[in-house]
């Protein structure tokens, strides 16, 4: 029997569909706009102040300015300077993990070093005592740098030469280009890394890295150390919004099964102790680094990138952070986001 008002639930039903529909794809001028507007509203913001604990970051030209959004199709856009390089740093761990998922299998990450956020700083120490006396095991996650360093050193290779050189292919092949290292930058961290050095030590003492942490450590940094600009990162962003396949390139640089466990460690772990607040405000999987990049991935639709080296309290680019939830919230990247409620 047909209710008194079911015509009335049934419009609202079909207005419920229709806001739940998939948005229409974004036309390029709409794109470019996004961009543009973020990157006038940002660019002179002071707000900020470059890394310093690694000596060669302090020296980086805080005014570098990039934004580029690089969609599943393939389009490249840009805002700003997207030429000039910054390091990867934490980024690259997200690459690494996705090699060691590549190599052995996701729940080798799991098992080794866990995909729980650790609520401490990226390189705590009481966070690995905290998970070995407290919890027991890999509790810790591979975005903050004790679960990374294991990561890396998880990385197969028969010598120190084989395993640098495939996380380096690895990375240049989602970025589309050949990328190399920033020498500066590496000597430098390489040269005040003890902290690193320690917490090496302590997850080979705790069984977490097998062997050789001292190699971890350094190919670690190394790893850290590679130069990218804006456009590099969001086509790493893009080829992870688009199922692993380089969308610039068309090669398939990782395994389709993969991605959704490297982004789901993305979006609980990736822009440090502000991943919450993160999410809470864009829904987007994210790493930010401490070179001054975040990415940030809108599954299915694009990755987007931006480079600016001057960071928060909690170690966050502050115009990367605000141009991407623009963008990203303008555009309807938000994943979990009926597209009625975040139109602007
Ligand atoms: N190489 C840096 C470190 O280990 C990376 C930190 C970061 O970007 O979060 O301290």
């Amino acid at each position: 029997m047909r209710s008194r008002n079911g015509g009335f639930i049934g419009l609202i039903s079909l207005l419920a569909v229709f806001a739940m529909a998939p948005v229409r794809a974004q036309t390029s001028d709409q794109i470019q706009a996004a961009l543009d507007a973020a990157y006038a509203k940002y660019k002179d913001i002071k707000e900020g102040k470059n890394a310093d604990y690694i000596p060669a970051l302090a020296r980086v030209d805080p005014k570098i300015f990039g934004i580029a959004l690089v969609t599943t199709d393939g389009k490249i856009h840009t805002a700003g300077d997207v030429k000039s390089e910054v390091s990867i740093q934490s980024i690259s761990k997200v690459f690494t993990m996705a090699k060691v998922m590549e190599q052995q299998g996701p729940d080798a990450i799991v098992q080794r070093i866990g995909v729980d956020a650790t609520g401490m700083r990226f390189n705590s120490i009481v966070a690995v005592e905290f998970a070995e006396k407290a919890l027991g095991g890999p509790e810790i996650n591979p975005l903050v740098n004790p679960g990374a360093i294991t990561a890396t050193s998880m990385v197969q290779g028969g010598s120190r030469d084989e395993v640098w050189q495939s996380i380096l292919d690895f990375h240049s092949a989602f970025a589309g280009r050949p990328l190399r290292v920033d020498q500066e930058v590496f000597d430098s961290e390489a040269a005040s890394n003890q902290r690193n050095q320690a917490i090496g030590a302590l997850m080979y003492a705790y069984g977490f890295i097998k062997d050789n942490p001292g190699q971890a450590v350094d190919i670690y940094t190394e790893q850290c150390a590679i130069a990218v600009n804006a456009k590099d990162l969001g086509t790493m962003a893009a080829t992870l919004a688009n199922a692993g396949k380089n969308p610039v390139t068309g090669k398939q640089v990782m395994k389709v099964q993969n991605v959704p466990e490297v982004l789901a460690v993305m979006a609980t772990a990736g822009l440090y102790d502000d991943s919450g607040k993160w999410l809470y405000r864009t829904g987007l999987p994210a790493k930010s680094g401490v070179g001054g990049g975040i990415i940030a991935v809108s599954p299915g639709k694009f990755g987007i990138a931006v480079v600016s080296p001057p960071l928060d309290e909690a170690g966050n680019s502050v115009r990367a952070q605000k141009a991407i939830t623009d963008i990203s919230n303008t555009l309807h990247g938000n994943p979990y986001a009926p597209v009625s409620a975040k139109a602007k």
